[in-house]
């Protein structure tokens, strides 16, 4: 699966805006850069950090880009449904090449609006109406992976 980070609401930083945001941000590089969703995330209630394995530097201007299209997305109002499905009925609609051996026969397939779905066990807002405004706090590109950290506010 894509795999999303395990994420315990009872953990003190959980949020489920932040993470919510994390699945919206993860399918906008997906569809930019053609790369894997971020393997590797730090998702806190403050700020967050994820990483992303690119050829070479997006650069600035797509950076903002991504910004915005992450912010359009927001700000659709889009629901975020949970459905239970076998790996068959997956299979047409996530990413099954990534999945671990131990996985579960039934996924739960996480979606925003008619934007995203990824197989996630976390949890998640409601609508996206309730994350708020998303804003890249830095950006750093090294051999071969993107790091970026954003915050959320009102
Ligand atoms: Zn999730």
């Amino acid at each position: 699966m894509n795999q999303e980070p395990v994420l315990n609401e009872a953990k003190k930083d959980y949020s489920r805006p932040m993470h919510t945001a994390e699945h919206i941000l993860n399918q906008t590089m997906v569809r930019m850069f053609s790369c894997p969703r971020s393997k590797n995330a730090h998702i806190e209630r403050k700020k967050s950090k994820c990483d992303y394995l690119l050829t070479e530097d997006p650069g600035t201007e797509k950076l903002a880009e991504v910004e915005r299209i992450v912010n359009e997305v927001i700000d659709k109002h889009l629901p975020v449904t949970i459905e239970y499905l076998t790996h068959e009925e997956a299979a047409g609609i996530v990413d099954l090449s990534k999945l671990p051996d131990d996985v579960s026969e039934t996924l739960r397939i996480v979606r925003v609006g008619d934007y995203d779905a990824c197989a996630c066990i976390g949890d998640h807002v409601d609508n996206t109406s309730e994350i708020g405004h998303f804003t890249f706090l830095n950006c750093d590109y090294a051999d071969g992976r993107l790091r970026v950290r954003f915050k959320l506010t009102d």
